[in-house]
């Protein structure tokens, strides 16, 4: 009885904690760019993930940056991607102050979510096996990007 009684507590205590995030974090989240794709806004809005090797970006080259399709922000130097294999655009570290995470344990497991700092889209997930320096992987959604060539 007082085993369930304190499991009660701790999970109201738990909500306390979650809910008030949940809704800010809801908040945050806006859509700025009125031509986005229902897919894209899928992903950037319902945490979707687009089909691996379905984004023509993984064989994007050219220097430039790599910009937030909804709002714009800047997220990647092209000197930071490199090819992962997984089938998702990757980046070895992202611009300084682009990104904001939260732990995400849906699917059974835990992971680190990242969301773009301005509008709160979602991008994607990071990972600590990079090939790097860095050792981070950032696995980003192809169309939750814009890329900006240098030339
Ligand atoms: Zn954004």
């Amino acid at each position: 009885m007082r085993r369930n009684f304190l499991k009660l507590i701790n999970l109201s205590i738990i909500s306390f904690i979650i809910l008030p995030y949940k809704f800010l974090y809801s908040q945050t989240k806006k859509i700025i760019n009125k031509n986005l794709t229902k897919e894209q806004k899928n992903i950037l809005f319902n945490e979707g993930t687009e089909k691996p090797f379905s984004s023509a970006l993984l064989h994007e080259k050219r220097k430039g940056f790599y910009h937030c399709a909804n709002c714009g922000n800047k997220l990647f130097s092209s000197d930071s991607k490199f090819d992962s294999g997984t089938g998702w655009p990757s980046f070895s570290e992202a611009l300084p102050g682009a990104f904001k995470t939260k732990i995400d344990y849906s699917f059974g497991m835990k992971r680190i979510e990242y969301h773009c700092a301005v509008c709160g889209a979602h991008h994607g997930h990071v990972f600590d096996d990079g090939p790097s320096k860095t050792g981070k992987r950032f696995c980003n959604n192809g169309l939750c990007l814009l890329f900006k060539p240098s030339e």
